[in-house]
């Protein structure tokens, strides 16, 4: 199918860029456009206006900041895989993303900004505490990560505003992503997913973060997995009890992949995974 017609614009900057977006009543952001054209295509949006972001300079750096990691808008996910500076539940979820081609054309932010249910980039960056940067023709404002998800396909993000960039807290302790694909294996989006973040401090675990991917509407944080380890020391049968508490407070949603039954026993077993390993990353 095609897309109903649209105006199409590339600004130079991103100035320019929320000027343009706050000119039409419909307008959208493309980035990587492996989202938004095949649903333009589909016809599920029909924006009057596509603002390409793909000719602004300098969005496609991974910068380390001192205290943060900030991930520009135009970081494709291949290039997230591939950055030491990048937290490994991220880098992992990035590296997880699809295939070749749409880890080559796909953005880490474009992922977040579109807010898959089943997507792997989300709960990563939910776990691991970020903060995004919101840039509008009104200025620029900070959105915590546990804030950002609102619902599927929906998030905090106002009509004009451009997720410019997201930036990942060098917080310490170690991090880790799993998932269970459609497909069977790691690539393609999640039938259930988990990233986990820990910090360790004199043997026991200091502080803990879990989100849920494909099992609800949106990332979910797992507070009650962090409430049960936070305090212990980590072994295996404190991940197992904790891991147990994994869907406590998330509404869970059957799909074409899983009944509720199926997505919560996943949604157990990749938290125990994502634990064990950030524990041994932390
Ligand atoms: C074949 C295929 C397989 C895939 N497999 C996976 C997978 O295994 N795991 C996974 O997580 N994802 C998967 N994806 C999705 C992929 O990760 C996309 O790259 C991602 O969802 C969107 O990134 P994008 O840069 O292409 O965004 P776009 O397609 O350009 O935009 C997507 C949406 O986000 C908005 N948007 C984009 N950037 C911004 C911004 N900076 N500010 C505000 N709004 C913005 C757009 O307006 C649009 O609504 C797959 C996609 C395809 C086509």
């Amino acid at each position: 199918m095609f897309p109903r017609s649209f105006e199409y614009v590339a600004p130079a900057d991103l100035a320019e860029a929320a000027e343009a977006l706050a000119s039409a009543e419909f307008a959208k952001v493309m980035s990587g456009g492996m989202s938004l054209i095949p649903m333009m295509k589909l016809r599920l949006l029909s924006p009057d206006l596509v603002v390409d972001i793909g000719k602004i300079r300098g969005l496609d750096q991974i910068e380390d900041r001192g205290d943060a990691i900030a991930i520009g808008a135009l970081v494709r996910h291949a290039q997230t895989a591939a950055s030491d500076a990048v937290p490994a539940a991220l880098r992992t979820a990035a590296a997880w993303t699809g295939d070749t081609q749409v880890r080559n054309r796909g953005t880490t932010v474009g992922s977040v900004a579109h807010a898959d249910i089943a997507a792997d980039q989300p709960a990563a960056v939910l776990a691991l505490g970020a903060t995004m940067v919101a840039r509008s023709a009104s200025g620029t404002r900070e959105i915590p990560a546990d804030e950002f998800f609102v619902d599927a396909l929906t998030t905090a993000l106002e009509p004009g505003e451009i997720l410019a960039e997201i930036r990942i807290p060098k917080a310490g302790g170690g991090s880790a992503y799993e998932k269970l694909g459609r497909r069977g294996g790691h690539t393609d989006y999640a039938v259930a997913g988990a990233a986990a973040w820990v910090q360790r401090s004199n043997g026991s675990i200091s502080d803990c973060r879990v989100a849920l991917t494909g099992v609800g509407t949106k990332p979910t944080l797992a507070e009650g997995v962090a409430e049960a380890l936070i305090g212990t020391d980590g072994s295996a049968s404190a991940v197992e009890a904790a891991a147990a508490r994994a869907t406590e407070g998330v509404t869970l949603l059957e799909d074409l992949y899983g009944s509720e039954e199926y997505k919560a026993h996943l949604a157990k077993v990749m938290t125990a995974r994502a634990l064990t390993q950030a524990i041994a990353n932390a």
